[in-house]
């Protein structure tokens, strides 16, 4: 079994307690944390890793994205949401997203991500069980459900295909040690009730993960208001779709009442702050989510309206728009959003006791950042480091499930130029 100890770091393991070890170091046998410990651990036989200059902390998990999305990155913006779906993105995805387009689009996302932090993902799309296969053949963890949606899409034509595709995906992946099958029902707006209670089903039958987009604009509330004579949230909860094991993507317009079913229901919120400041959806008031008690975590949604997967660059947003909403310097502070960005992402998924944090007995999934770097330095404070100076260039490797998939920037289990080449020649076909 492969043996490593990562000494030398000043180590953030995103704990309870929040520590913070100066020359910490981690011992890792096989895929799972076994020691953290303040100095250096010694074991015969690892692979000893100098750590020196460098924070060792959790991975981003992204809670929200569409991964295939990144080949329609800047194919349409500057538009409202409703219009950009229908106008362009459905025509879009039903001339493109064939199962070869989506598997040359998963790995180019995937590039980004590693790139840029993420560890863990949770993914809503089409043709889930190849961004699955992708997924598990980069070594990146990954919760992957197919869209269920009342129209034809590019991988089913009735709801009855969509349904069976969702259950092969969840029998073929279950118990993979990477890939976490759940379940997807696409919004309150594109799913009738039956839909929504079928997808719920599901998910208890294979006591799964269920996500779903909600609230993400004050359009979507007031139409089901004027068709439901409810909320989203509100009618959700009367469906019962709302539990532990629910994710809600965006969470944008909800009211007192809202917030606090969410809460007591253990639902998440998956907050995209970028894509909801891009498509001028509205800005979710987080700050006060967070005292109420929803696990708030953070999503970058597909980097068609993002236009990037970049979790550094979401935690920054996520952690500013607070302050700034609220007139409030100490709504959302670095040590909150780096928390929504790991742990709470983490729990939303539904992988609270795997990842999230760097604890023994949990997986090695795991972040080296350069912050000895002239856009990052002097350190007096980790977390503030972390949150309002790092970029994405100063996480230098990745670990994912004891597997390195980039070191010291070079990406170890894609093919970096090929998926580029492959993106370059379809984007051509696309617009020519
Ligand atoms: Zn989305």
């Amino acid at each position: 079994m492969k043996k490593t100890v990562i000494y030398n770091a000043t180590l953030v393991p995103m704990n309870e307690q929040m520590d913070v070890l100066p020359g910490g170091s981690l011992y890792i046998e096989g895929n799972t944390i076994r020691e953290v410990a303040p100095s250096k651990i010694e074991r015969e036989d690892a692979e000893y890793v100098d750590a020196r200059g460098m924070v060792v902390m959790p991975g981003f998990i992204n809670t929200h994205t569409h991964l295939p999305m990144a080949l329609l990155r800047g194919y349409a913006d500057d538009l409202p949401l409703h219009r950009w779906l229908t106008d362009y993105i459905f025509p879009a995805e039903a001339r493109w997203m064939t199962p070869e387009n989506v598997a040359v689009s998963t790995r180019f996302a995937l590039i980004e991500m590693i790139k840029s932090g993420t560890t863990c993902f949770n993914d809503m799309y089409f043709f889930e069980e190849i961004i699955a296969r992708e997924a598990k053949r980069a070594g990146v963890r990954g919760v992957v459900g197919e869209s269920l949606i009342d129209f034809p899409t590019p991988s089913f034509r009735t709801l009855e295909e969509g349904i069976a595709r969702t259950e092969s995906i969840l029998q073929e992946w279950k118990g993979d040690r990477l890939i976490t099958p759940g379940v997807c029902a696409h919004s309150p707006y594109t799913c009738s009730r039956e839909t929504l209670r079928q997808a719920k089903q599901l998910s208890e039958t294979y006591n799964c993960l269920l996500q779903i987009h909600v609230s993400e604009t004050r359009k979507e509330v007031d139409d089901l208001l004027a068709s439901e004579g409810k909320r989203p949230v509100e009618y959700l909860y009367g469906l019962g779709l709302l539990d532990d094991r629910t994710v809600v993507a965006h969470g944008v317009w909800l009211n007192e009442r809202e917030i606090d079913l969410l809460a007591r229901c253990g639902t998440s919120v998956a907050h995209c702050p970028k894509s909801n400041l891009k498509l001028a959806s509205g800005i979710a008031d987080t700050d006060t989510y967070l005292r109420r008690g929803v696990n708030v975590s953070l999503g970058t949604d597909g980097a068609a309206s993002n236009n990037t997967l970049d979790m550094v660059e979401e935690m920054r947003f996520a952690a500013l728009l607070p302050k700034g909403v609220r007139q409030d310097p100490e709504a959302m502070n670095a040590r909150q959003a780096l928390r929504v960005a790991t742990i709470n992402g983490a729990r939303a998924v539904g992988l609270g006791d795997i990842t999230g944090s760097l604890e023994v007995g949990k997986r090695a999934d795991l972040l080296l950042v350069h912050l000895d770097a002239s856009n990052a330095m002097p350190i007096y404070d980790v977390y503030s480091a972390l949150v309002y100076a790092m970029n994405s260039k100063n996480v230098r490797s990745s670990m994912i499930d004891g597997q390195w998939v980039m070191r010291d920037r070079v990406m170890l289990t894609i093919d970096k130029e090929e998926t580029m080449e492959a993106v370059r020649r379809l984007a051509r076909e696309i617009r020519p």
